[in-house]
């Protein structure tokens, strides 16, 4: 390939990279080395996240030779709907096939469900960032089959604009809390929020984009350290060393107080309120004495609680507390002085915590033959 656009040394024959995984100066950079003036890339843009056509062919403001030279230089994928679960009022789960065949969900809650417990006049949709996950949290499904690799930027973007397209709807609330650990899949998950943020790209404001994390201390602190204005929920689910040991593994890496004390500089350097989510789970992290340390937690970092009632996963031992038992929890924070919310779910019998649409799939794909 004889040209000099900034992608062209990560172009290779079958692979192509996505005209989507480009930000707006990349693209520039490209049109220029083609001989275009400025103005093209705008125009490509508007037709990729304005206009969201489907083919360079059917941009058709931009000379026939533009439009052939830009798909012999870059791929322009879709995601494949495999299946869509639940009702138009109700929360939405989305099966998509990637270009290389692998699977990936997205979840879309509409703006009469409630999310986190609140009301919201918002339709948001849940994206994954990772095909599987390697941190294996002991109640989640999208670790049980272990991680296969990281999303590119396109296909993190082309969730939303995937199921505008078979929702008919327009998504103002993106939140990173489908399959995957966001923050370990770091420059891409940035680099898609770029494109889901600017006005060139889906135009969504950073304040209505969060990113939720298992507890990479690190990268907490590198998030903080960089200027989008997103926001950020951590995933605690257990309040000591000793719960969350037992069903987070990436605690024995990063223990409670190393998360906290990143929180903190996070918190410092944001300006901005964190979200802790709080997953309850019969007899392991539902306790009167979690509930009293979380809410120190949360006082300490002038956070809020999200409580989730567990979403059964088949295969998996736990299970959700009664409805006392969410409702004690819920007022031993509040009686603490921290601002928590009780989800009252949506989407529990269609498996829509992350992961779960997708093992579901793959256990019957495997299942079919043998019942022959
Ligand atoms: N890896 C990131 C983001 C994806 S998980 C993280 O862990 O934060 C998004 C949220 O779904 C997390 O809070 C996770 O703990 C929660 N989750 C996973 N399995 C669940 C289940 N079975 N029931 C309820 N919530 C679940
Ligand atoms: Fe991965 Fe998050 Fe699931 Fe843990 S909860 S296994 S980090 S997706």
């Amino acid at each position: 390939m004889g040209c000099s656009h900034p992608v062209s040394s990560t172009v290779k024959s079958s692979t192509k990279f996505d005209i989507k995984a480009l930000q707006i100066e990349q693209l520039q950079e490209t049109l220029r080395g083609l001989g275009e003036r400025g103005y093209r890339a705008e125009q490509v843009t508007d037709w990729l996240y304005k206009r969201r056509v489907e083919s360079f062919e059917n941009m058709t403001d931009l000379p026939h030779k533009l439009r052939s030279q830009l798909a012999r230089l870059f791929a322009f994928d879709r995601l494949e709907l495999v299946r869509a679960l639940g009702s138009r009022d109700s929360t939405r789960k989305f099966l998509f096939r990637l270009a290389d065949g692998n699977l990936i969900e997205s979840v879309l809650i509409p703006a009469s469900a409630a999310l986190y417990g609140e009301k919201s006049d918002r339709r948001t949709i849940c994206i994954s960032t990772q095909v599987g996950c390697a941190y294996g949290c002991k109640f989640c499904a999208s670790g049980l089959e272990g991680f296969s690799r990281n999303l590119r930027e396109n296909e993190i973007v082309d969730q939303i604009i995937a199921v505008e397209r078979e929702s008919n709807e327009r998504i103002d609330n993106v939140v990173f809390m489908g399959m995957g650990e966001p923050l370990a899949n770091f420059e891409n998950v940035r680099r898609a929020i770029r494109i889901i943020n600017a006005p060139w790209g889906l135009g969504i404001g950073a304040r209505r984009i969060t990113v939720s994390t298992s507890g990479l201390a690190p990268q907490i602190r590198k998030l903080a350290d960089d200027p989008l204005q997103i926001r950020l929920a951590v995933s605690l689910h257990g309040a000591t060393d000793e719960v969350r040991n037992q069903i987070m593994p990436i605690n024995r890496r990063y223990n409670v107080e190393t998360l906290l004390s990143a929180c903190d500089y996070y918190v410092a350097h944001k300006k901005q309120r964190l979200t802790f989510e709080y997953i309850l789970i019969a007899g392991i992290n539902d306790s009167d004495a979690q509930a009293s340390f979380l809410a120190e937690h949360v006082r300490r970092l002038s956070a809020k609680v999200n409580l989730i009632p567990y979403n059964t996963v088949e295969g998996l031992e736990w299970s959700r507390p009664s409805r006392n038992r969410q409702e004690r929890f819920l007022s031993i924070l509040r009686a603490g002085g921290v601002a928590a919310t009780l989800r009252r779910e949506k989407g529990h019998d269609i498996n829509a915590a992350c992961g779960q649409l997708r093992l579901q799939t793959e256990r019957e794909a495997v299942a079919l033959p043998s019942r022959r």
